[in-house]
């Protein structure tokens, strides 16, 4: 699908050299259409409970005007609703905001244990609501990682929420902190040192471990698609807006970091996240000692 730019002019001839500019169309199309169907996606997703919003105000006005009982059901709902497109727009910008400045890699220095404690602080309540308990194990000393740390805080707070979310009630959900040689996930560009060490570069491993009902095979590479879900009633109720994880994937490309996916059906997921390290430091070898 290799075509002429445009195929009208002929090309600028220059002595016996042809120059011809060729675009793959096929990317072109693609991505015109991935624009498309999110933006009718986004557009099907906010009109839901739009519709549902005017319809009660309709009934609040028409038939149930002076029922006091069915004000207080109603104004409930329609809250619902209304929280409902506020996190999807919140997420819509998150969004779009990431992608503005992907490009441009963070400077600053994270400290990922003081951004888990957070996390964790903040979704406590979430967790017991699902009679969750919230375990961290990390080893003493983690060196800090490059990054942003609003959007580190979000890519943990997706994930670890995502495990509430969707693991089954009464279980555990354990943020585990180790450290990586980035070698071994696959990650290749070294820092002088490491290169001269043989090795990647060291990274910062986060794994978001659940005991809930897994997700099949098929779905994995499509995750962190935005709008993708498996069960779309299941994250809906749950107050998913479809758009968690890929908020992280692109906060993760920003970062050059990754995202590994394993899951198995009737056991648990596991979501990991690699962050390089800000320093070479020397990584303490002992085994992860139990924070909570
Ligand atoms: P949502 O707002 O729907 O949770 P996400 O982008 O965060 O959107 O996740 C996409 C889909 O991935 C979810 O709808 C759910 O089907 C699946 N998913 C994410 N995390 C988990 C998990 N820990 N266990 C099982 N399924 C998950």
């Amino acid at each position: 699908a290799l075509v002429p730019e445009d195929p009208a002019p002929a090309p600028p001839v220059t002595g016996r050299m042809v120059i011809l500019t060729l675009h793959d169309i096929t990317a072109l199309r693609r991505s015109e259409q991935m624009r498309a169907d999110f933006i009718a996606n986004a557009s099907h997703e906010l009109r839901t409970p739009l519709s549902s919003l005017l319809g009660f105000i309709e009934t609040l006005r028409g038939p149930a005007r002076d029922d006091l009982e069915a004000h207080e059901r109603f104004l409930s709902i329609m809250h619902d609703q209304a929280s409902r497109m506020a996190r999807l727009v919140n997420d819509l910008l998150s969004l779009s905001r990431i992608e503005l400045d992907e490009h441009m890699p963070p400077a600053g220095q994270v400290d990922v244990l003081d951004r888990l404690d957070g996390v964790i602080a903040a979704l406590e309540l979430k967790a017991a609501s699902r009679r969750i308990r919230l375990k961290l194990e990390a080893p003493e000393r983690v060196p800090p990682v490059v990054g942003d740390e609003d959007q580190l805080t979000q890519v943990f707070q997706n994930l670890v929420s995502n495990a509430i979310k969707y693991t089954r009630e009464n279980t555990d959900v354990t943020v585990a902190v180790s450290l990586a040689d980035g070698a071994m996930v696959g990650f290749t560009s070294a820092v002088p040192l490491a290169q001269r060490n043989g090795r990647g570069h060291p990274m910062v491993a986060v794994a978001v471990r659940d005991q809930g009902e897994g997700i099949a095979r098929t779905h994995l590479p499509r995750l962190t698609e935005r709008f993708y879900r498996v069960d779309a009633a299941r994250s809906r109720a749950m107050g998913g807006t479809g758009l968690g994880l890929a908020i992280v994937k692109h906060i993760l490309n920003r970062h050059r970091g990754r995202l590994t996916i394993e899951s198995a059906v009737g056991v648990g997921s596991t979501f990991t996240v690699y962050l390089p390290a800000a320093s070479d430091a020397a990584l303490p070898a002992a085994e992860p000692a139990r924070r909570q």
